[in-house]
């Protein structure tokens, strides 16, 4: 396994390609396959956390990061809309008061309710209020948990950069065929429209919706789950900046998907995703340009979609990284995420010796685990809605929903109890957020709550109240921030 071959320069392509370079060094030739014409897909520009660590561990510092890829910082995201017309609430990165072993903070929140107190669940979370007055500042102890809003062009510009420096080959060209071994049904060579021909022991699929190799060769299957998450469609534009960007992403819905928001250094990122079976690419265009702020800088990008994974990520000497390995619409900005996962699993496991069946196995099941988490998670939003006002949410109101997340629903409704599961991406309080935010609200809350005195209670949860205020009205503004920040990097 000394030659890696990764087809497609997407950021899927590019992350691959700084990664493995970067860990594996000169003891693996890697080259990477892309192609000018086909181009990509040019948008997904809001983050998580995690990318985070992505950049650390590949040495890339964050002030030059932000500088190269116009990335604004992220809180969360507000969404408007969903729950019911006119309604808003806010997935913040953070946490949410303070936990007691054994009951998270909600249960005490609920019990305040019940006792009179009758602040916010919002005004707990210091992330979460930091976002809506535009603040932001790095705390000691990584007390502020952020990611990124970035250009994801650039930024995969960027990480070629640092992966040629490593040493990746890059070839400029489109691929014509897949050749196979007969023997094996490994993909032995890429032979490209100029007549080159790749030789690898290792390829990586990183060639978008496309899926060339995964698919378009290996036939490794398709789950569709387009029932769970009908959207199928999306419109991309960029516009111009028209006030400080605020470090949080937007997603207002519609009555047939909804729009997103994403505040950059240079422009904002604008894209509606909807349902075809509910409103037609001229309604969506016309319905996205008519909320938006400032003039357009880019003509609008169309796409298709549709939700799933594939079946085998990792299939013969093939993986399957990006688009190709499967797509869930980007309500909770997960796809890049799932990438950076791959890639170091793929390192994790990488198969030095030749591919063993146990990698590849391990391989497929911790990606399918990552996907079905997140799969419910984005379920949720459509799920547990108020809304009765259009077909399309009339539809996700009366879906069936996996039994996983039926059982999660139920369990949060009756006891105001939620878990994270097998390290999976989203907490506890995310769940919370969420499923609060969304209108379900516990009928119980866990008894020890009820050990405080209602004198005790006031002071813990005035307590955390204005230690969040006293933390926020210090921060700086946002756009400030960073001007500073990537100025003085
Ligand atoms: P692409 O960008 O499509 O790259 C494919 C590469 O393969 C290109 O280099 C292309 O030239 C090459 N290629 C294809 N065919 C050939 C061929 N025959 N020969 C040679 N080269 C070939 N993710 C997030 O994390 N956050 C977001 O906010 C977000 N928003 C999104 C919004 C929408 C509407 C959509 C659809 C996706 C969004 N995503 C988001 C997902 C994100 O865009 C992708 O995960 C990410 O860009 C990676 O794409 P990719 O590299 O897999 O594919």
């Amino acid at each position: 396994m000394r030659r890696v071959v990764i087809a497609g320069g997407g950021t899927a392509g590019w992350m691959t390609a700084a990664a493995i370079a970067k860990t594996m060094g000169r003891t693996v030739a890697v080259t990477l396959v892309e192609s000018d014409a086909i181009g990509t897909i040019g948008v997904g520009e809001s983050t998580i956390p995690p990318l985070q660590i992505y950049n650390r561990l590949l040495g890339i510092g964050e002030a030059e990061f932000m500088r190269e890829t116009q990335a604004t910082f992220k809180l969360g995201i507000l969404f408007d809309h969903w729950k019911q017309v006119g309604h808003s609430y806010f997935h913040s990165f953070g946490m949410t008061g303070k936990d007691h072993w054994a009951a998270g903070f909600q249960h005490f929140w609920l019990y305040g309710r019940e006792k009179g107190h009758a602040q916010s669940y919002d005004d707990y979370c210091l992330e979460l209020i930091a976002a809506l007055q535009g603040r932001f500042a790095h705390l000691p102890d990584n007390r502020m948990n952020y990611a990124y809003q970035l250009d994801s062009t650039l930024y995969a510009r960027f990480l070629r950069t640092l992966a040629e420096k490593e040493g990746t080959r890059r070839i400029e060209g489109k691929i014509a065929q897949v050749e196979l071994d007969g023997a094996s049904g490994h993909i032995a060579a890429l032979s490209l429209e100029s007549g080159e021909r790749i030789e690898g022991d290792l390829f990586v699929d990183c060639t978008g919706f496309r899926a060339l190799l995964i698919e378009g060769a290996l036939h490794a299957g398709h789950d569709d789950w387009t029932h769970w998450l009908p959207c199928d469609s999306a419109i991309a534009v960029q516009t111009e900046s028209v006030r400080p960007a605020v470090p949080y992403t937007r997603a207002m819905a519609h009555d047939a998907g909804w729009q997103w928001r994403i505040p950059l250094q240079h422009r904002t990122g604008n894209g509606i995703v909807y349902c075809s079976r509910y409103l037609d690419r001229d309604a969506a265009l016309e319905r996205l340009l008519g909320n938006i702020e400032g003039q357009t800088l880019t003509q609008p990008n169309f796409l298709r979609f549709a939700a799933g994974a594939r079946r085998r990520q990792w299939h013969r000497n093939c993986v399957a990284i990006g688009l190709s390995a499967g797509f869930m619409e980007p309500l909770e900005s997960t796809s890049i995420h799932l990438i950076q996962r791959a890639v170091l699993r793929l390192l994790r496991l990488f198969p030095e010796g030749g591919i063993s069946e146990a990698d590849v196995a391990e391989f497929n099941e911790q990606q399918d685990a990552d996907m079905l988490q997140i799969r419910d998670f984005l379920i949720l939003h459509y799920k547990a809605t108020d809304r009765r006002d259009s077909p399309f949410w009339r539809q996700c109101a009366d879906m069936p929903v996996p039994d996983s997340l039926a059982h999660r629903i139920e369990l949060f409704r009756e006891t105001g109890r939620v878990f994270r599961k097998n390290e999976e991406l989203f907490a506890e309080n995310s769940w919370v957020q969420v499923m609060m935010g969304q209108g379900i609200m516990p009928r119980r809350h866990h008894p020890v709550a009820e050990r405080l005195s209602d004198e005790e209670l006031d002071q813990f949860l005035s307590g955390i109240r204005e230690s969040v205020e006293r933390t926020v009205a210090s921060l700086p503004e946002h756009a400030a921030y960073i001007q500073h920040y990537c100025g003085a990097g």
